[in-house]
């Protein structure tokens, strides 16, 4: 009986034992399946992130050509946009052959949609040179007083035109200096307060509320009377071509608030909006700034310190001699007439550097013209030539070039240029500059 008793036991643990080896190798082969499985899984993962990383680098490699092509598309169309503009300026004030009413109002038409195309091709080439990552910022400390007043003096006559009073409160403006590149900063301060006077009513008015300090940032917000903007559309305002308002008959681009924002972006700043239809808009940035106690910057006058000192509206009694050094037909073909109809000078014209080098040394002009991009020696480099020779070191030279960008003015000015034009030739700023030049001649 206990025989039979423990060989049914015996059965029974043996039947167990051999469906536990069972489980546990059906438990290891799933075991085994799953960790295959796993790898498996990381492999792919690692396949397709690397797919992903090489697509990600091909998509900005595409995006940095296209950047590349559309800047230097931009800066080629800089040149026919010259000749259109100069000589519809020539034809605009002749006054051997004035214009009748009609062709007067036909070439208006042309130089509007002419500078709305100049407009169009600075802001493209702006933001392709952002998104190429090519723009480079000059940081420095900008006095937030001077720089509103600069930007209000100019914003003035275009608010004249609608009846729009502009309103500040520059006398409440905190104790601090920016941390900012000045001339893009002003930039995007222009940019805001002629979109707040172009889509205003007239007899409205643009406020520039009283600036605060809002964690080591200033606040500088612009406060418009206009029709505002619908809340749906606020998301795109930033976005490139995207124009929201009723902009009918408004010029504009659709790229100065993208441009405003990538560039607010760069210097650490924000840029923002908000708006309600028909209670007007109010756009703010966010500035960089520091405690104006520790530095000397704001009681510096930039303008009295300007190498560039330009004194409109001087006149020379003598005929003096101009060198345009230019391969341009167009070009050289604009400025000899301007130079012609200004009628106090001799104009002497090379087609390249070295030409203009030689012709320098022997014809000793009293202002030299250079155009920067030239067959064989660049502009840049006959400058350093001629400093160099003691006999025209003290030429002044006058850079104008279709570089129009701030960092290329900079680098014109650094080199010696004594002032940099860019291209299209504007005439007024171009004889501005020659008498400038002629009422301050260089020093031996
Ligand atoms: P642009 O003025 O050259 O068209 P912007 O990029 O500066 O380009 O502005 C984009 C669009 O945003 C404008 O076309 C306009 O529709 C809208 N906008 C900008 N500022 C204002 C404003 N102060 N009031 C109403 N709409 C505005």
């Amino acid at each position: 009986m206990l025989l039979r008793r423990f060989e049914r036991e015996r059965k029974a643990r043996k039947q167990a034992e051999g469906l536990l080896e069972k489980k546990s190798l059906e438990l290891f082969n799933a075991n085994k399946e799953l960790r295959e499985l796993a790898n498996d899984q990381e492999r792919l993962i690692e396949q397709r992130t690397g797919q992903l990383v090489k697509a990600r680098d091909e998509a900005i490699q595409a995006n940095r050509h296209k950047s590349d092509f559309l800047s230097r598309m931009s800066h080629e169309l800089r040149t026919p946009m010259n000749a259109i503009l100069g000589f519809s300026q020539l034809l605009e004030s002749d006054p051997a052959h004035p214009l009748s009413e009609d062709q007067h109002e036909n070439l208006s038409e042309i130089m509007k949609a002419g500078r709305h195309l100049l407009e169009l091709i600075n802001e493209v080439l702006d933001l392709s040179k952002i998104e190429a990552g090519k723009l480079e910022l000059m940081p420095e400390e900008v006095s937030p007083t001077e720089l509103m007043e600069e930007c209000l003096l100019l914003i003035k006559p275009m608010a004249e035109q609608k009846d729009i009073r502009l309103i500040n409160h520059l006398e409440k403006m905190p104790a601090c200096l920016l941390y900012a590149d000045r001339m893009r900063l002003k930039q995007v301060l222009l940019n805001l307060l002629s979109n707040a006077v172009k889509y205003n009513h007239d007899l409205g008015s643009v406020e520039i509320e009283p600036p605060e300090v809002v964690e080591k940032h200033l606040r500088i917000c612009i406060r418009d009377t206009g029709p505002g903007i619908a809340a749906d559309a606020l998301p795109r305002l930033f976005e490139p071509f995207s124009r929201v308002s009723n902009d009918s008959g408004i010029e504009g681009t659709g790229i100065g608030l993208t441009i405003s924002k990538l560039l607010m972006e760069m210097m650490g700043g924000h840029i923002g909006v908000e708006s309600k239809p028909g209670k007007g808009s109010r756009f703010w940035i966010d500035v960089s700034c520091g405690d104006a106690a520790t530095n000397t910057a704001e009681s510096k006058k930039p303008a009295e310190e300007s190498p560039q000192r330009i004194d409109a509206g001087v006149s020379t009694e003598k005929a003096f001699t101009l060198l345009y050094v230019e391969d341009n037909p167009a070009n050289l073909k604009l400025v000899k007439l301007l130079m012609k109809r200004r009628g106090d000078n001799r104009l002497l014209e090379a087609e390249n550097a070295e030409l203009g080098l030689e012709m320098a040394l022997a014809r000793r002009p009293d202002i030299i013209l250079m155009d920067l991009q030239l067959p064989g020696m660049s502009g840049i480099e006959a400058l350093q030539k001629l400093r160099a020779t003691a006999e025209i070191a003290s030429i002044p030279t006058i850079a104008l070039s279709a570089n129009a960008m701030p960092a290329d003015i900079q680098r014109g000015l650094d080199a010696g240029f004594d002032a940099y034009l860019t291209k299209p030739i504007k005439v007024v700023e171009l004889m501005d500059t020659l008498d400038g030049v002629l009422a301050n001649p260089r020093v031996q």
